[in-house]
């Protein structure tokens, strides 16, 4: 039996879509390595890796096994007043793996709940010192989820805030980084942020900010030095640093977490997405001991979260096997060699005419074209080109599994190109 796509388009809500006018889907009927079959038999390469998840591919061995074995103990318990294996384990992984001394963990359902979790921590943590601390600090062209919290924090211009205007809390944002990865450090870079931590740091509960990649809010790599003043304004003025890695964490810019580019410990760290190895939502918010426990020190007495999936066993299990599989691995010495091939691959792409700008870190490259292009046309372009890269505006990019084939990844970047030359 097929899948029934006209139920789909009248039933079904797909990412930011109409449901008056809903682009079409494409139907999957499964995925192995860093293939995605569609139903009418057609392998296209995978080059999103559903949305920097599924780090490994699809149809991982340990990962099934690991699913498989944890399903027949449990698949899930409540975390209020029990515990079990996979959430200890995954605990001790992140908070081994994780920069400086980030000692408490909170597991949660999604990225955007360990974002709102990240800023509850830190409104509790003034809460607690008895000082009324509001107002978060940002960067625009940020993107930390879909949630009232993380929508709030999220760049303004992207048509969320006023839609939700009087609603969403208001918060404090300058200017992106401007300065490139690998472009030479100016200090005027940090100039804004310096200016309004200056003006309103006795407000400010944290600043929260996506470390070297700016994601969903354009693909957008800066200066690692930029964290580390950040990190030095942080101190400097006693304000809590939230770094949102749920993209970028689990070695997608070359590092296992991109604070590591700059050296730096955040107070809080957020992380998602990769951490099953894209098998099923989870996440995870860690936070210092200082932190924690000025919070739980304060009238509350606890941190005041606890949703009903919290620590899920069975993906606490994928996760522990998703992140051994990444240890054994020589993930490192694979990533730069991806990071080689997009630089050298994508770089054709600068002759074109209707192209902006390519930059590549890690295992994600990025093809800026001058005007926005068209989703729908644009995604049966690539489709037939046997390659899975949705754009979004401008941006037409790719961040494939680590386990893709040089082969593979040539595929994905000559599509780009012929696409784009079309
Ligand atoms: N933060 C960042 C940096 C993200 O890229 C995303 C997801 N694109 C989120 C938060 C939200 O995660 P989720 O979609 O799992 O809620």
């Amino acid at each position: 039996m097929s899948i029934d796509l006209h139920y789909d388009q009248q039933h079904l809500w797909h990412p930011y879509t109409s449901s008056i006018n809903p682009i079409p889907c494409y139907p999957v009927a499964s995925a192995e390595g860093c293939e995605i079959e569609l139903e009418n038999g057609q392998r296209l390469v995978d080059g999103m890796a559903s949305w920097w998840a599924c780090i490994h591919g699809y149809k991982i061995a340990q990962l099934d096994k690991a699913a498989s074995e944890q399903l027949s103990k449990m698949s899930h318990v409540m975390f209020g007043g029990l515990t079990h294996q996979p959430a200890v384990d995954l605990a001790k992984h992140l908070v081994a793996l994780s920069p400086g001394n980030l000692e408490q963990v909170f597991i949660s359902d999604s990225g955007s709940v360990a974002v709102e979790v990240a800023l509850k921590m830190a409104l509790q943590y003034w809460h607690a010192k008895g000082e009324k601390r509001t107002k978060f600090a940002t960067v625009r062209n940020g993107y930390h989820g879909d949630t009232f919290g993380a929508m709030s924090v999220c760049d303004p211009q992207g048509g969320m805030h006023q839609l939700y205007q009087g609603f969403l809390p208001e918060h404090l944002f300058c200017e992106a980084p401007q300065i490139g990865f690998n472009e030479p450090w100016q200090e005027q870079d940090i100039a804004p942020m310096k200016t309004m931590l200056d003006k309103h740091h006795k407000d400010i509960a944290a600043v929260i900010i996506e470390p070297v990649v700016q994601g969903a809010g354009g693909m957008r790599i800066y200066h690692p030095q930029y964290l580390s003043e950040l990190r030095d304004l942080c101190d400097h003025y006693g304000l809590l640093l939230i770094a949102d890695e749920i993209a970028t964490g689990f070695g997608r810019t070359g590092k296992l977490f991109a604070c590591e580019h700059a050296n730096i410990t955040p107070d809080i760290l957020c992380l998602g997405k990769g951490l099953t190895g894209g098998y099923m939502s989870l996440a995870a918010t860690l936070t210092s001991k200082h932190v924690a426990d000025t919070i739980c020190g304060g009238e509350a007495g606890v941190f005041m979260h606890g949703p009903t999936f919290m620590g899920n066993p069975l993906a606490c299990a994928v996760a522990n096997a998703s992140i051994k599989l990444l240890l054994d691995s020589n993930w490192q010495a694979r990533i730069a060699e991806i990071e080689q091939q997009l630089k050298q691959q994508l770089s054709t792409c600068r002759q074109l005419s209707t192209v902006a700008d390519v930059r590549v870190l890690g295992a994600i490259g990025v093809v800026e074209t001058k005007t926005a292009n068209d989703l729908a046309s644009i995604q049966a372009k690539f489709v037939e080109l046997g390659v899975w890269i949705r754009p979004f505006g401008k941006l037409v990019y790719v961040m494939p599994p680590y386990t893709i084939s040089d082969t593979q990844l040539a595929k994905l970047c000559s599509a780009i190109y012929q696409v784009l030359s079309d």
